[in-house]
């Protein structure tokens, strides 16, 4: 069955009377080069597992099941449910979790589902209204999982892989170069999709580091350095720091200095290093 023909598809949509749900961010991909590029370059292959969020009526998934051992893929909806038994019939190596991926215990399902896998690739089209969210509840929780290979927004994509120190970065770059190594790897017109979104894509490549990159007394403060930080993206650091972490300006300006990093610093030039440096300084003082 041919899941990128837009006639299929409306087939499949009749006969098992779905309809789409917009606020789900069902734009499902008529294009069939992008789901075979997709599972190939987000590391599929024998004696590999992998995990999908969001199957739609499975264009992907199938993809992914010819090359991996396993799939296991998450979808919150129930209404795809008949559609999925009918294309993912063939494959007795798929099994479909109907979850919002947000409220899944993902660490269990890897244990039950993939234990025993040396590598996990998440790969998926993701519903752009929770890109960020699932992206890093993927990361946060450490999950054992060699590469994240998704489809997102092709500004989220710019974000995503800025490089930390210029313009484009924002708080999500630091965060997902925290913990993996971003790259971009080709882009997705609108018209690839069905409906047709209003804005292009892009597939990014995140490789997730088993060992921690960058070495940290308290996450936590890290995290809400950088979150204050970026808070007013083109204004200088000082102000928001100060009044986030609840420190006296100057005292916050000698520890600055202390890290080499400018008093008058927007968050934008700080590289990764600075903001780890930042942390552990203010971390001591505390
Ligand atoms: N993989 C399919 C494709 O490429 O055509 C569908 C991609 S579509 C952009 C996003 C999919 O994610 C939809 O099937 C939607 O129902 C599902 N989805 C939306 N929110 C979700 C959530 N919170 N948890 C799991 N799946 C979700």
């Amino acid at each position: 069955m041919e899941l990128t023909n837009i006639g299929t598809i409306k087939d499949l949509f009749a006969r098992h009377g779905f309809a789409f749900t917009k606020s789900l961010g069902q734009n499902f991909l008529i294009n069939p080069s992008v789901c075979p590029k997709i599972a190939e370059m987000g590391g599929c292959k024998k004696g590999a597992a992998a995990i999908e969020i969001g199957t739609g009526v499975g264009v992907l998934t199938t993809e992914l099941a010819k090359r991996c051992d396993r799939v296991v893929a998450i979808e919150i909806d129930t209404g795809l449910k008949p559609i999925l038994e009918e294309t993912l019939a063939d494959f007795d190596n798929v099994e479909v979790i109907f979850e919002d991926v947000l409220k899944a215990d993902l660490k269990a399902i890897i244990a039950e589902k993939l234990g025993g896998f040396e590598e996990i690739y998440v790969c998926a089209n993701l519903p752009y209204y929770i890109t960020s969210p699932v992206i890093m509840k993927l990361l946060e929780e450490r999950l054992p999982i060699s590469a994240l290979t998704v489809m997102v927004q092709k500004e989220a994509a710019d974000r995503l892989c800025a490089k930390v120190g210029e313009r484009d970065c924002g708080a999500v770059t630091v965060a997902v170069n925290y913990y993996s190594t971003p790259k971009l790897l080709f882009k997705v017109g609108r018209g690839s999709f069905m409906p047709s979104p209003n804005v292009d894509s892009a597939v990014i490549r995140l490789d997730v580091s088993r060992d921690k990159r960058y070495s940290v007394s308290d996450e936590k403060l890290f995290f809400k350095i950088v979150r204050a930080a970026f808070a007013q993206r083109r204004k200088q650091l000082l102000n928001p720091l100060s009044s986030a972490l609840g420190m006296g300006k100057a005292e916050l300006s000698d520890i600055l200095v202390s890290c080499g990093i400018k008093t008058t610093a927007r968050p934008e030039e700080l590289k990764m290093q600075d903001f780890v440096n930042l942390c552990e300084a203010i971390y001591n003082k505390k």
